[in-house]
Formats: C-alpha cells, sequence, structure tokens
C-alpha cells in the first residue's frame, strides 16, 4: 500500500534511482507526510552528523503515521534516546571488532571472509550493528582499496565463502559490481558469494532492473542475506524483488534482528516468518541486537528470544524456524541459542518436553554395532 506518494506515476516509483534521488533527509520534508514527536524532532537535529537519517519514499511510504510507535517508524526515525547520556555511555561503536589491518576486510572464521565496499544505504536503520560507519558520509571503497581486499583473499587459499556487505553493497553501480565478482570469480578458492542487503526490505525497486540481474546470474553461485524485521515490510514489491531473484537462480535467506518495540512478540515474529516463507524467503537467524552504541535501547532480554523460539515450535514447518543466535563479544563468533528441550536424563532414559509443553519419556539405545 502506497499511504503517501499517491501522485508519483507508477513508472517512477518503479525505478531504483528515483527512489535513491527523492530521499527524505530533513525534518522540513519529513513533516509533510507524518507529524513528528519531539523526540523525533530532537533526534533527528542532535543526530546529525554522527548518525545521519534518510528514508527511501517507498520506505516511508509503508509507516501508518498515526501510530507513534509503528514498527518501520522505530527503525528509520531517529529518537532523541539514541544520543541519550546513558545510551551513548553503554556499548561499543565496534562490537564484532570487525576492523582489521585491511580497511573494509573482516577475516573471522577460517573458510569466510567479509568485505565493507560501501557506507552508503538507503535508509539508515537506528538499530544497524554497523551505525559507527554512519558518519563517515556516503562513500564507495576506491578501486585500490577494493583491489587490496581482493589480493588478500587471492593470497588466502582457505577462503571460500566471500559475503560483500556495507553500507548497502547492491547500491554500486553495476560497473563498479562487475568489476568486484569478476576479480572474485578469477580466484580458483571461492566457492560462494553472499551479498548482505536490505534492498528488498528498503528500495526493492533495485531489483527491477534486468541488467543488473543479469550481472548476478552471471557470476553463479550468488546466495542473497537480507534482513525483514516485520511483517508490513513485505509488500507486493519486496515479493516481485525476490522473485526475480529466485528466477535468476539466486536463493534469497533472511535474518531478523530482535528489537524491543519493533517485533519482540511471539504472534508478530510468527507472522513474519509465515509472510517470508510465502514469498520463499528462508527465515535463517534471529540475531540477539549488538550491543551497539547508539542503539543499545533496541535490545531485549535472552528470556524474550528464547520465548519466541518456544512458541514458534509446533506453529511454523521447522525449515520456518531460523536459529536464534548471539554474537559473542571480542569477535568470538555466533552461538545458537534453543530453548531446553531436555528436561532430564537417566542412563538411555530422556525426558522431553513436546511442543505441547508435555513431558514425555523416552528411552534410546544403541543396539547395533556396523
Ligand atoms: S541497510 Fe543494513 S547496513 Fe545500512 S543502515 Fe540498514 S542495517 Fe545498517
Amino acid at each position: 500500500m502506497r499511504r503517501f506518494f499517491q501522485d508519483v506515476p507508477e513508472e517512477l516509483w518503479r525505478s531504483y534511482s528515483w527512489q535513491i534521488q527523492n530521499r527524505i533527509k530533513s525534518i522540513e520534508e519529513l513533516k509533510k507526510y507524518i507529524k513528528l514527536l519531539p523526540e523525533e524532532e530532537e533526534g533527528i537535529r542532535k543526530t546529525r552528523g554522527l548518525y545521519p537519517f534518510a528514508i527511501t519514499p517507498y520506505y516511508l511510504s509503508l509507516i501508518n503515521p498515526e501510530n507513534p510507535k509503528d514498527p518501520i517508524r522505530l527503525q528509520a526515525i531517529p529518537r532523541e534516546v539514541e544520543v541519550d547520556e546513558k545510551i551513548q555511555s553503554l556499548g561499543e561503536p565496534d562490537a564484532l571488532n570487525e576492523e582489521g589491518e585491511i580497511p573494509g576486510l573482516t577475516h573471522r572464521y577460517p573458510d569466510r571472509v567479509l568485505l565493507n565496499v560501501t557506507t552508503f544505504c538507503a535508509v539508515y536503520c537506528r538499530h544497524c550493528m554497523r551505525k559507527r560507519i554512519f558518519s563517515q558520509g556516503e562513500k564507495a571503497r576506491t578501486k585500490e582499496e577494493i583491489d587490496r581486499m581482493i589480493n588478500y583473499i587471492k593470497n588466502h587459499e582457505e577462503i571460500k565463502d566471500v559475503l560483500i556487505s556495507g553500507g548497502e553493497p547492491l547500491s554500486l553501480s553495476n560497473e563498479k559490481l562487475e568489476y568486484i565478482l569478476k576479480r572474485i570469480r578469477e580466484i580458483k578458492h571461492v566457492e560462494i558469494i553472499r551479498f548482505g542487503t536490505r534492498l528488498p526490505v528498503l528500495a526493492p525497486q533495485r531489483f527491477f532492473d534486468d541488467d543488473f540481474l543479469d550481472i548476478l546470474e552471471k557470476y553463479s553461485p550468488i546466495w542473497i542475506n537480507t534482513h525483514f524485521n516485520h511483517p508490513n515490510e513485505i509488500t507486493e514489491y519486496a515479493e516481485e524483488a525476490v522473485d526475480r531473484l529466485l528466477r535468476r537462480g539466486i536463493p534469497v535467506n533472511n535474518q531478523t534482528v530482535l528489537l524491543k518495540g519493533v517485533n519482540d512478540n511471539p504472534e508478530i515474529m510468527l507472522e513474519l516468518f509465515r509472510k517470508l516463507l510465502r514469498i520463499k524467503v528462508k527465515p535463517q537467524y534471529l540475531f540477539h541486537c549488538d550491543p551497539i552504541k547508539g542503539a543499545i535501547h533496541f535490545r531485549t532480554s535472552v528470556d524474550k528470544g528464547l520465548e519466541i523460539m518456544q512458541f514458534l515450535r509446533g506453529k511454523l514447518s521447522g525449515f520456518g524456524i531460523p536459529t536464534y543466535a548471539i554474537d559473542l563479544p571480542n569477535g568470538k563468533g555466533k552461538v545458537p541459542l534453543l530453548p531446553n528441550y531436555l528436561k532430564k536424563r537417566e542412563g538411555d532414559k530422556y525426558w522431553f518436553e513436546s511442543f505441547t509443553g508435555e513431558i514425555v519419556e523416552y528411552e534410546i539405545k544403541e543396539v547395533w554395532e556396523p
């Protein structure tokens, strides 16, 4: 549903460059569409330069202006709390220790490498784990920086999987993306390339460009990791974007972040994951919100995440249930979290909790040696 911009012809609305050129970045522009709360006006003012604000007309049009707690609004419009003294005293700008020797490159797990190729985003999400890069301005990595990253991959044969992220990696021009993909594909030991992109959510129009899809298809296997957080983000445009990717043989997985006030509710999560399955997106991860400076107010308790996981069991096909995971501090990696279903054990006897909450005794013995 298009709440605002009804006078914009559909042809323009479907143009990614129109969406980017017409991003709303100021209080004055935003006020034409939404009656701002005092903490939002102050938020936009006080976060200027530190955590800037920008929103595509498409994403803005998903906000219900009558609801101050609208989940899209909470994700996209700054609030004063981001620069509150207490919030600023908590968390780290780079809680996952991503910054290393080569600018933009993180090599944590032996077989995988992360490349951050730009600081540009279509929308600056208020909960972003890379919020620290917002203040660097909207800059794509130079050719020299990209080449340095690619040479590193070339010299590390253990790297099989390259995750390209940002900012928004798919905001790069088709030419620049083709350059990166071609160079990576020349490296024999790289098996798969993944993009961490939020464009299916924030500006799905990017995927309506056939030349761009031709490039992605040409350098297959490519996987997309996207980031839907709320059922209201699943629109006919998002569905079309995903469908166009799938038709080119590009699988789309989703990583949701558990966010206080946005989606910390079992029913909302169930609806989100159901809708994702309907548009053929696999819910891969539910991430516990990282302790990011300026975004820590979005954190919930771990109990809330476990409650949601418990609620989902039995209500959704197993492959629709994501792995709930938390990133350990200092770059120590992800840990999956599950409610405890094994309640007791005595020898070969186990007591499990079923999805209805019933405790079921079950004897499990090994009886044969091959
Ligand atoms: S699009 Fe991704 S990288 Fe950009 S602000 Fe949003 S969450 Fe962060």
